[in-house]
């Protein structure tokens, strides 16, 4: 075993039969966190003694153990990745985004900076360019405490004065849309629209295309997200070729972008949905007591035997739509390699002068 996770016969086989002549040489993995167990915080003791799975998949995932994952996984591929900082509120802020753009300039990656909504304009907009990032990542736990976790939009974690600044940038924003209702809420969905009306400069990338796991939570988002004709999607660390063959008919092969979520998709599992919700299935033993939470549930051994990574459920399910379509070999190329390269290169270029 190497020294991250096991590489069974049986993810061999998924891997060399299913995927590697299904994906092209190279491609850009646009949704990865990266960051080190040290800056989480150890002042809230009990939160560190309780063990939770997630970080029993990983507790963290530095630069190096990321292309190590990308090497053990895609062994004759070459991937590279746009990264960013685990955005947990324990996690120090400032030393993941430093972590993260250092990285930058050691390893062949590009970062994008998470930030809180507290920042002035010019805080945001020079953090931005001196860490040689080429967007924001935003997330829903960085609203005021204030706010009941179900009453959070999409503006009190992005506030527009930020999005101004991405605007005047024509930077990424890689957005996790908030609220239970998902992709087809339609509070989210008025929002959404709002920065593609507001902020056309922004490059948005809607992650998880829109938390969509399961078939209920599309509703008709889709025909509605028509008119932000800008949004690229990504489909990190969801694993149903319905919603990825709905999605890739509504915006076309142009406007949708492999992303992995790692490390927690190291994970061996598989989803399944119950009545529109999520469930992922594990090994039994594997992942700790996962008996509190109600998106995880044990199978017996014998299935478990049988479960490969995430990140091969994510393929597969990609892999599933694509053939339902009849995507080209052009089209599955653009989805993992070149909508992603073309638009960090035309983010980079358009910052170039700026960072100096
Ligand atoms: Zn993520």
């Amino acid at each position: 075993m190497n020294r991250l996770f096991e590489i069974k016969e049986l993810d061999k086989k998924v891997y060399e039969e299913e995927l590697r002549d299904f994906l092209p040489e190279k491609i850009i993995d646009i949704h990865t966190h990266s960051w080190l167990d040290e800056f989480m915080g150890v002042d809230e003791e009990e939160e560190k003694r309780a063990v939770t799975w997630t970080s029993l998949v990983a507790k963290d995932n530095s630069i190096e153990d990321l292309f190590e994952t990308y090497r053990l996984m895609f062994p004759d591929k070459e991937v590279t990745p746009l990264i960013f900082s685990f955005p947990n509120l324990q996690l120090d802020l400032a030393s993941g985004n430093q972590y993260c753009s250092h990285a930058t300039q050691s390893h062949h990656c590009h970062a994008l900076l998470v930030s809180v909504p507290e920042w002035s304009a010019a805080e945001y907009r020079s953090k931005l360019l001196a860490g040689n990032f080429v967007g924001g990542k935003v997330y829903l736990n960085y609203a005021p405490r204030s706010i009941a976790q179900n009453d959070i939009g999409i503006f009190d974690f992005i506030p527009h004065h930020q999005l101004s600044v991405l605007d005047e940038l024509g930077a990424i924003l890689m957005l996790h849309i908030p609220r239970a209702a998902r992709l087809k809420d339609s509070d989210n969905i008025r929002e959404m629209l709002e920065i593609a009306d507001k902020y056309p400069h922004i490059r948005v990338i809607i992650a998880h295309i829109g938390r969509a796991y399961c078939n209920e939570d599309l509703g008709n988002a889709l025909e509605l997200l028509q008119a932000a004709k800008s949004f690229y999607y990504d489909f990190s660390a969801n694993t149903n070729a319905y919603v990825m063959s709905e999605l890739l008919k509504a915006v076309g092969a142009k406007r949708v972008l492999f992303g992995s979520d790692l490390p927690i998709l190291r994970m061996r599992m598989r989803r399944i949905c119950e009545n529109g919700h999520y469930v992922n299935l594990v090994p039994p033993g594997l992942y700790g007591d996962v008996s509190g939470d109600k998106n995880m549930r044990e199978v017996s051994p014998e299935e478990g035997e049988g479960m490969t990574f995430f990140m091969y459920e994510e393929l597969l399910a990609f892999k599933q739509a694509a053939s339902q379509l009849a995507l080209t070999k052009d089209d599955i190329n653009d989805v993992f390699y070149g909508n992603a390269d073309r638009l960090l290169q035309e983010v980079d270029t358009g910052l170039r002068g700026l960072r100096s």
